[in-house]
C-alpha cells in the first residue's frame, strides 16, 4: 500500500537519467526488504512455540523394581500408573503432581 503510493508519487515527478534509475533501485530494494520481512515472519511462525521437552521417562515400580520406558502426556498429569509386571497401582507421592514425578527418571512436562 505504502509502496503503491510512493510509486504514484514518483510517477508524478518527472525524473531524468540517473535519479530515475536510483529511485527505481530504491524501490526494488524496498520491495526486496518487504519480501524478506514476510519471509522472516513466516519462518518465525513455523518455529515451535513450546520448547522440546523430554517426554520419555523410565518408570520404576517401588514394589518389584520393574523398569519400563513410558511416554508422558503433555496435556494431563497422570495420577495413576499400573505396573506392567506386578499389576500394582502406583499413585503420586504427597509432594508430587503425578506418577512420573514420583517414580519416573524424568519429571513430568509441567515440572521441566
Ligand atoms: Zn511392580
Amino acid at each position: 500500500m505504502l509502496l503503491l503510493i510512493l510509486t504514484r508519487l514518483l510517477k508524478g515527478i518527472n525524473m531524468k537519467g540517473n535519479s530515475k534509475r536510483l529511485i527505481q533501485l530504491i524501490l526494488n530494494m524496498s520491495l526486496a526488504l518487504l519480501l524478506l520481512a514476510t519471509a522472516c515472519k513466516q519462518a518465525l511462525k513455523q518455529e515451535p512455540l513450546v520448547r522440546q521437552e523430554t517426554l520419555q521417562s523410565e518408570m520404576t515400580c517401588p514394589y518389584c523394581q520393574y523398569r519400563k520406558m513410558e511416554t508422558m502426556p503433555t496435556d494431563v498429569c497422570l495420577l495413576k500408573y499400573t505396573c506392567a509386571q506386578c499389576k500394582k497401582d502406583l499413585f503420586p507421592k504427597d509432594s508430587d503432581c503425578c506418577v512420573f514425578c514420583s517414580y519416573g527418571s524424568v519429571k513430568c512436562p509441567s515440572k521441566q
